[in-house]
């Protein structure tokens, strides 16, 4: 790869590859563990972002955490999804990126994580931006320099 096809995938912005949040299954924080369970399981995904009533990401949720906190002794406690609210649960430590950021600061983050969480100047949440996508324009870019 040249140096200028270098500097075109380093200064692309994120905002190309994103999917739009209206796009994302996503939770509230005041949703119940059992709505969160439940819209888990029909997107097929294992982990998606939580929001709160203002639309600013403040966390993710995923299956294993909600299992993980309705294990007791010697079986899970399905009563506690019903009791429990996602805020509770999910993890405050989120891969986050601004719609503003670089594409080279993305690919940095997802080696970590499987996505990034975008969001504007707010903190709204505005999207995701998956590995998957990121890999692929790198992919496009190495085939085709
Ligand atoms: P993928 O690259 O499509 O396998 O997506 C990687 C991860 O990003 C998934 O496991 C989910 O956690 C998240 N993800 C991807 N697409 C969506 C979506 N439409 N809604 C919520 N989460 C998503």
């Amino acid at each position: 790869m040249g140096k200028i096809e270098k500097e075109i995938v380093f200064k692309e912005g994120v905002k190309e590859l994103m999917i739009p949040a209206n796009k994302v299954a996503i939770v509230q924080v005041g949703n119940s563990l059992e709505h969160a369970l439940l819209v888990l399981i029909k997107s097929g995904y294992s982990a998606i972002p939580v929001v709160d009533r203002d639309y600013k990401l403040q966390g993710l949720i995923s299956t294993t955490r909600i299992l993980d906190f309705s294990l007791g002794i010697e079986r899970i406690e399905y009563e506690k999804l019903g009791q429990h609210t996602v805020e509770e649960v999910m993890e405050k430590k989120v891969a986050w990126i601004k719609e503003s950021g670089l594409f080279f600061k993305a690919l940095e983050l997802s080696i970590n994580h499987p996505f990034l969480c975008v969001v504007d100047d707010e903190g709204v949440f505005v999207g995701i931006l998956t590995r998957k996508s990121i890999l692929a324009l790198v992919h496009r870019y190495l085939k085709h320099p």
